[in-house]
């Protein structure tokens, strides 16, 4: 057997551009590890022979595949457009009912029954992904009048999301159920639960399967607020975890999606709970042979976050190039593996490699400054500095807390405003008392005041680089 060259595990999501026998065939021999059949789309027949398919190739090639039945969920969509793509211009009107009628610039059916009862004038309502945002303005019977904020091109079945509003149908839905005596007959053991909040979604699908005599794995897939708060719990009973950044993007503000990311790996991980890191990782290969710049390091800082998997959605399932996004990722996971293995990163490992490093005198001095803002309250650090080394070398720990660095150099001050947490402050040429004046410009600057502790470093002259040899801590005044 060939091992292969990587360790990475890579989901593909198996739709139109992917269900051919040829096509899965090249899917496995570039990387997939995982099949995942998304059941929001598609009827239970064709799945049906996506599964044997998968499965004959599978033994075929004699390689271990996974089946993951995507459980939908309430996903909320709009419905059919009478022609697609409409325009919503941003300013204009537009009206989602509840009303089961062929969508146009008006009017939008949305497949959601208490969409009237979710919102309340003022609530955000997106589409399509978060691309298209509307206001609500007034609600009116089966009615939801709304202003476009955003606008943009809508086509049919596009995502609907509600950030933070309470959404009255369960997470795990009847036709949830459905797919689930579906997927189960099919001898299907593994499901993501899509939106799911708390471990009573997770425990609905276990004890649904478990009365059918079949244990089954549960991914949750963590998408919504509430599932991010409830993580802990999660943790406790799900078998597996999906970021699922596609709708996590909309129902938290997207910023955030990077740091809930590494949390919910890292939180994973102290369990040895496996992690799916999922959407829009190659999203541009939907369309290009070549992944972005960003696309490519997003794979890569998944990897070395500590993800156990990654995933494609829309590049595998529509994509014009489903094998290459394989291909690609596979490189990437490879290349990214080395060089781990390899090198030391992450910050405790920086820090233990910069405390273990031989040091000259004004080094062991930001080291301590390091060690003291561990202990100590501290509003900020104050550093004068003629070459931009010493809050440079502080800025190597991320202090949470500001570094000022006071020069009388502009380039040095200028440069300055690279480094992390540092506030250059360009000062005057001949400075009486450095102590003194620096206290007043982080005054003036507020980021100290009266009764803050703060701490100086101090080189025996001034205008003498790298000779920072003292520490001060002080209360100020
Ligand atoms: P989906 O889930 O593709 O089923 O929406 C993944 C996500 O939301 O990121
Ligand atoms: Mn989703």
């Amino acid at each position: 057997m060939q091992i292969p060259d990587h360790k990475t595990k890579i989901v593909c999501t198996i739709g139109p551009a992917s269900s051919s026998e040829e096509v899965i065939r090249e899917l496995v021999l570039a990387g997939m590890n995982v099949a995942r059949i998304n059941f929001s789309h598609g009827d239970f027949e064709s799945h049906s022979e996506v599964i044997r398919r998968v499965r004959r190739i599978a033994a075929d090639l004699d390689r271990p595949i996974a089946i993951l039945a995507d459980l939908p969920g309430p996903k909320i969509r709009i419905g059919k457009l009478e022609k697609e793509p409409i325009m919503l211009h941003k300013g204009n009107f537009v009206t989602l009912t509840v009303d089961e009628i062929l969508g146009n610039e008006k009017r939008i059916p949305v497949n959601y029954k208490q969409l009237p009862e979710s919102v309340t004038p003022g609530s955000l309502i997106y589409l399509s992904d978060g691309f298209i945002q509307l206001r609500c303005l007034e609600i009116s019977g089966k009615d939801v009048i709304c202003e476009v904020l955003v606008g943009g091109q809508l086509y049919s079945q596009k995502g609907l999301n509600l950030p933070g509003a309470k959404i009255f149908i369960d997470p795990v839905t009847g036709n949830d159920l459905k797919i689930l005596e579906f997927a189960l007959s099919e001898g299907i053991d593994t499901f993501s639960i899509s939106f799911m909040e708390s471990v009573e979604d997770i425990r609905k699908v276990r004890d649904f399967a478990a009365a059918r005599g079949k244990p089954v794995y549960i991914v949750a897939k963590i998408e919504r607020r509430q599932a991010v708060e409830n993580i802990q719990e999660i943790l406790k009973e799900t078998d597996a975890l999906m970021v699922a950044r596609g709708d996590l993007g909309v129902e938290i503000p997207i910023q955030e999606v990077p740091s809930v990311q590494k949390e919910l790996i890292y939180s994973a991980k102290l369990l040895g709970i496996p992690v799916i890191t999922a959407t829009h990782m190659l999203a541009s290969m939907t369309d290009n042979i070549r992944p972005t710049r960003a696309e490519a390091t997003d794979v890569a800082n998944a990897i070395l976050d500590g993800t156990d998997a990654v995933m494609l959605s829309e590049e595998t399932a529509v994509g014009n190039y489903p094998v290459e996004a394989v291909e690609m990722m596979a490189k990437i996971a490879k290349t990214t593996e080395n060089w781990r293995s390899r090198t030391k990163w992450g910050l405790d490992t920086i820090i233990k490699g910069i405390a273990e490093r031989e040091m000259s005198v004004d080094e062991v001095i930001t080291l301590q400054v390091h060690e003291a803002l561990q202990k100590l309250p501290v509003a900020a650090v104050l550093t004068p500095t003629r070459s931009g080394a010493t809050p440079r070398r502080i800025s190597r720990f991320k202090p949470e807390t500001w570094i000022l660095a006071l020069s009388r150099v502009p380039r040095t001050y200028s440069f300055l405003s690279l480094s992390y947490g540092v506030y250059p402050v360009l000062v005057e040429e001949t400075i009486e008392s450095w102590e003194k004046e620096a206290t007043e410009k982080a005054k003036k600057l507020e980021f100290v005041k009266s009764g803050d502790i703060v701490i100086f470093t101090q080189g025996p002259s001034l205008g003498k680089p790298g000779g920072t040899n003292m520490l001060k801590i002080l209360t100020l005044e």
